[in-house]
């Protein structure tokens, strides 16, 4: 068994919508970064890479790379996932939790999961996406930017 953990934050910027696990929400501003900023994946890929001790996102996929401008997160996770099944391992289990003031997420939940489960390799009952507020506190209570964590448990198969 493996375990690993993942935290990752972006900035609200100008836009139209967020990415999230893989689900487009409309919204009235956008995430800034140089893939398509979803946040929970970039926590997820850094939850398994951890677990198989592979260091971070951003060795893999450097922000300074222009092939990774705008790039879709599912490309890095489904690319994570397969290595992870190289070195032997699948997905027991993932919790996660996004932490934002806004858009509501609560009805984005149920496809969010799919989407994640998917790509995983695994049945959604196997995926966990919560969604939390700072309760007005810090950055993300000022309504600045987003949060994500995930933790990751691997079996050895
Ligand atoms: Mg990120």
């Amino acid at each position: 068994m493996r375990i690993g953990h993942g935290y990752d934050v972006h900035a609200f910027g100008s836009g139209d919508h967020i990415m999230l696990g893989g689900v487009r929400i409309e919204h009235d501003r956008g995430l800034v970064a140089h893939s398509d900023g979803d946040v929970l994946i970039h926590a997820i890929c850094d939850a398994l890479l951890g677990a198989i001790g592979e260091g971070d996102i951003g060795h893999h996929f450097p922000d300074t790379d222009q092939r990774w401008q705008g790039a879709d997160s599912r490309t890095f996770l489904r690319e994570i996932v397969e290595l992870v099944h190289e070195r032997d391992y699948a997905v027991a289990n993932i919790d996660t939790t996004v932490i934002t003031e806004s858009p509501k997420l609560a009805p984005f939940l149920d496809d969010i999961r799919t989407v994640l489960a998917g790509d995983l390799r695994v049945a959604s009952g196997q995926v966990n996406v919560k969604a939390t507020t700072s309760e007005g506190l810090g950055f993300i209570g000022r309504g600045e930017g987003v949060a994500a964590q995930a933790i990751v448990l691997l079996l050895g198969q």
